[in-house]
């Protein structure tokens, strides 16, 4: 970004009112009323609306890793997004790895460190309990202390084996130890849901909250499960993580029904769910939210300052002078878009989220 940048002619969701924000180095040094800023580095963002940068709490952003991996930028600021996440792709052994890409990219990162020291090198890397290593997992958050924000424990079936919940009590007594909340995947049981639910504490965060697979956390009625309820009171966090397979209208109905809101929006977006869906991108997988009926204030809500806020990061969750820019210009498009879950069910909304660019890290980017 040139010294002074000028973003003209903005609004945000919480207000019809337009404005310039005037940036110096990378910091917010102003924000004045519409077209009153000078500067010839300028983008005219008439039309468009600005929120701090979105966050994605749940990525996969090794881009060596397949299946479920990809290059940091391509699902950062090339969607819109300033900020990722990256879910547990690295364990202990390649945490490192994660660190020199994240040197080379505009994109923030943060990543929760998978507690099985292997990562995602294999797809069930909670399948033998030696892979759990505490001494590895504390030096590698002793070495990492700025990436590192949390730990991911993928408790399902197809991760698990025939291990149950044990991975997950691990989980909790490296939790313990660390200071760290966990993220947990849900999925398929065993483990059943109960069991997993009952050893979640406050800040720890569900992902896959709206899946529709068996064992998830709404009754075939539509009620969500006690279990979830008092999850919810202990200050258990809910995250979306969309994925190639953890999203269903039919239980994000259900879920918009009883009043079992999201805290964030994420994606558990990778190389083949971004190029060949049913993800695509941060802005497909909030349009599917403003579609359940969901506001446009709740919706980019969920992508900044409640994610900035489970980061203990409240600065990049608002746009305030003295601050480094961390912003999202984006537009709400009227015109119809074909809209499809992981069970391949598919709905047409009439209007959409289209991300237009990104102000990290000193840098602007369009999208
Ligand atoms: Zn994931």
């Amino acid at each position: 970004m040139e010294q002074r940048f000028v973003l003209h002619n903005v609004q945000t969701v919480h207000d019809d009112k337009p404005f310039d924000i005037v940036m110096e180095n990378g910091f917010i040094t102003e924000i004045t009323e519409a077209n009153t800023a000078s500067g010839t580095n300028r983008f005219d963002g008439t039309g468009l609306y600005v929120s701090s940068g979105w966050i994605d709490m749940h990525v996969h952003a090794v881009a060596k890793l397949n299946p479920y991996g990809d290059a940091i930028d391509e699902i950062g600021v090339k969607q819109g997004v300033a900020t990722i996440i990256d879910a547990g792709s690295c364990g202990a052994d390649t945490i490192g790895d994660l660190a020199n890409e994240v040197a080379k990219s505009k994109t923030n990162v943060f990543a929760f460190l998978n507690i099985s020291h292997i990562g995602l090198q294999r797809i069930d890397e909670l399948s033998r309990l030696e892979w759990i290593d505490a001494e590895k997992a504390q030096k590698a958050i002793c070495t990492y202390p700025d990436l590192i924000v949390g730990l991911k424990a993928r408790i399902s079936k197809s991760v698990v084996k025939d291990n149950g919940v044990e991975p997950l009590r691990l989980a909790r007594e490296l939790s313990k130890l660390t200071s760290l909340p966990l993220m947990v995947h849900i999925g398929s049981g065993p483990p059943p849901i109960e069991e997993v639910l009952e050893l979640l504490q406050k800040d720890d965060i569900i992902t896959h909250y709206l899946n529709g697979k068996a064992n998830n956390l709404f009754e075939s009625t539509g009620e969500p499960i006690p279990a979830l309820l008092e999850a919810i009171d202990r200050g258990v966090h809910l995250d979306v993580g969309h994925g190639t397979a953890s999203f269903s209208f039919l239980v994000a109905e259900y879920a918009k029904k009883h009043g079992i809101k999201f805290d964030t929006i994420s994606t558990d977006i990778y190389r083949g769910n971004r190029i060949d869906g049913p993800v695509y991108s941060l802005a497909n997988v909030l349009t599917k939210f403003l579609y359940l009926g969901y506001s446009l204030q709740e919706v980019v809500s969920a992508v900044t300052d409640q994610a900035a806020a489970w980061l203990h990061r409240p600065e990049l969750g608002r746009i305030q002078v003295g601050d480094a820019a961390h912003l999202t210009l984006f537009a709400v498009q009227q015109g119809a878009m074909n809209l499809t879950d992981s069970e391949g069910e598919v709905r047409v909304a009439d209007r959409y989220i289209e991300a237009r660019g990104v102000v990290v890290n000193g840098s602007f980017v369009t999208c």
